[in-house]
């Protein structure tokens, strides 16, 4: 009964990984780890130093600077923090997800929160969320799960949730940038995203959130 179990969410930008992640570890009492966040974080640190992102080899020296960690907030899930301060709000803006994958798909960066990713892991009862959890991070994970929606209705949500922040953003620059993210996270050399024959795919377009989360917990249930 106490069996605790790695759960890897990977699919396309913006097709709401992250809140069925955070409703599976809260009703399971997993811990929750955005991996999308870190890499967020580590672009933050190359933008404020002002380091072209387009440079790899700068992009590698300057990772020695970055110390990339999670906050615990008890209830609340946890917070990224770069360099021992949480960054939350500041790598959810379109300026950092217009150069996050950019520098995801640099090798350094990769092994580095990889290996991070790893260790959080080896405790077992995480659900992680992001591009590569399933093929790379955790290859052993006892549920996969791909989720996908149209690009239609992903740009649509995330415009609203930016909108809602206060963000001046438009719909077709969201548009843009999650193809333009989309298009680097299947291509890329290094642990691109890809659909392989472990995951189970949930299409979301036209679920609500109550039925996509029963889904996912039948799934949970079959795993455990
Ligand atoms: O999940 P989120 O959209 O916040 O991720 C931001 C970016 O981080 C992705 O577009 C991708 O480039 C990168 N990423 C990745 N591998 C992961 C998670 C995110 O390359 N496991």
């Amino acid at each position: 009964m106490n069996k605790k179990i790695n759960i890897a969410i990977d699919g396309y930008s913006s097709c709401g990984k992250g809140t069925l992640a955070k409703e599976l570890a809260q009703a399971l009492g997993y811990v929750f780890i955005d991996s999308g966040a870190m890499y967020r974080a580590v672009t933050l640190h190359m933008m404020r130093l002002g380091v072209d992102v387009a440079d790899e080899a700068a992009v590698e020296r300057a990772l020695e600077g970055v110390e990339v960690g999670f906050l615990n907030k008890g209830d609340q899930p946890a917070e990224v923090t770069l360099n021992g301060i949480s960054v939350e709000s500041e790598i959810r803006t379109i300026e950092v997800a217009s150069k996050v994958s950019e520098v995801a798909k640099i090798d350094a960066v990769r092994t580095k929160m990889v290996a991070l990713q790893q260790a959080i892991g080896l405790q077992k009862g995480v659900v992680m969320d992001g591009r590569d959890i399933g093929t790379v991070v955790f290859p052993d994970a006892e549920l996969k799960i791909f989720m996908t929606a149209s690009a239609a209705v992903r740009a649509q949500r995330r415009f609203a949730e930016l909108i809602a922040k206060g963000d001046d953003v438009t719909l077709e620059e969201i548009a843009s940038n999650l193809a333009h993210r989309d298009q680097i996270d299947a291509n890329r050399e290094n642990s691109p995203l890809t659909l392989t024959g472990d995951y189970r795919v949930l299409d979301n377009s036209e679920l609500s959130r109550e039925a996509q989360f029963s889904m996912a917990l039948d799934w949970v249930n079959q795993a455990l």
